[in-house]
């Protein structure tokens, strides 16, 4: 498989266009989702990334007793990956996680890429238990995203966790996360910011941003890099704002700042057929300024919805 940075090499200075799926709610069907991206494949992405979700848990009474259950809300990462392999000969991202993974269990993973063919994956902290203030980390597992990144670089070495001998290497192109507005747990961004340096030291090959409404945001943040010696390419996440409540619950959840030009526009529609609308202009206007600019892809999480982010693509690419 192509690498993603090779992906954006041969581009030569082209915007490249990709988004990011969710796995569909345990048992739903897997051709709703296939369905669901088709539109959006004819606009060539060179790759889909799609996320990993780690164990909820649930509590039951088993026996008078209330018992609690770990249960995966939306598994099927590595199958999901596969079936668009596949079904669109397109190149599959998997993230990888260190919540809930032992390091042995990450290794066992990360084979199950390799065997599939898969030389790209995003490496993630991941988030915490659903419910939990704050991520904890698996015993015998990783704490940090670096962490977890410098075992992928040891199995592209050739090096296992506790095998003397050496395994045949792994392949993988690794990308790894960054926050234009800070990641929420960081004190100030400059302690964030050192962390990404220390993500991009150890061998991350590519960045992947948090979603953002404000250019500027963006743009700061990579000249920043590139001042700091950063090279690796910095591709920009989009969302196209959909409904009013999300001027609430994006904030909150993503930790983002929302401009107040969009937050006025959104206030004024009396709908969220008028706020999908707004929010498609105003992603298509970031769109046309990042490709100005030279991003190297437009990578939209879509949320395995494709309506939005077809006619953003339709009207850019
Ligand atoms: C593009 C993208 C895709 C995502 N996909 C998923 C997904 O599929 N599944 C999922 O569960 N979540 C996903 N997330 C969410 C992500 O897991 C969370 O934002 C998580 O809280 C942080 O992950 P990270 O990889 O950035 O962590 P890290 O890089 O480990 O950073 C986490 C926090 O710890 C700090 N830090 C880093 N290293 C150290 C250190 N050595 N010592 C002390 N502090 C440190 C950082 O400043 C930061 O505040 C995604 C996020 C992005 C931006």
């Amino acid at each position: 498989m192509t690498k993603i940075t090779q992906y954006i090499e041969e581009a030569k200075g082209k915007t490249l266009f990709s988004f990011e799926i969710i796995p569909p709610v345990k048992g739903e069907s897997i051709h709703t989702l296939m369905n669901n991206l088709e539109p959006l494949m004819e606009f060539n992405p060179p790759f889909v990334e799609v996320t990993y979700h780690r164990e909820e848990f649930i509590e039951k009474i088993i026996n008078g007793r209330i018992e609690r259950i770990p249960t995966r809300k939306r598994p099927g990462t590595v199958g999901i990956c596969a079936s668009l392999i596949n079904r669109f000969k397109v190149d599959a991202v998997p993230h990888v996680i260190c919540g809930g993974f032992t390091k042995e269990e990450t290794e066992d993973f990360l084979f199950d890429l390799h065997y599939l063919g898969i030389d790209n994956v995003l490496v993630l902290r991941g988030d915490p238990v659903k419910g939990n203030p704050a991520f904890i980390p698996e015993k015998g597992g990783h704490a940090y995203a670096s962490e977890l990144l410098q075992q992928v670089v040891r199995m592209n070495e050739g090096k296992l966790l506790h095998d003397e001998t050496e395994s045949s290497p792994t392949n993988f192109c690794i990308g790894v996360a960054g926050y234009p507005e800070k990641h929420f747990e960081a004190p100030n961004f400059q302690v964030d910011f050192d962390y990404l340096k220390k993500k991009v030291a150890l061998g991350a090959n590519y960045i992947v941003t948090q979603m953002f409404f404000d250019n500027q945001k963006y743009l700061d943040f990579v000249a920043k890099c590139r001042a700091e010696g950063i090279l690796v390419p910095i591709i920009p996440g989009l969302k196209p704002l959909a409904t009013k409540k999300q001027l609430t619950v994006l904030p909150r959840v993503f930790h983002l700042d929302i401009p107040q030009d969009l937050v006025e526009a959104v206030n004024a529609c009396h709908n969220d057929k008028d706020v999908k609308q707004v929010g498609i202009e105003w992603c298509i206007q970031q769109c046309k300024e990042l490709m100005a600019l030279g991003a190297p892809v437009l990578h939209f999480y879509t949320m395995s919805k494709s309506e939005s982010t077809k006619k953003i693509a339709q009207a850019i690419f």
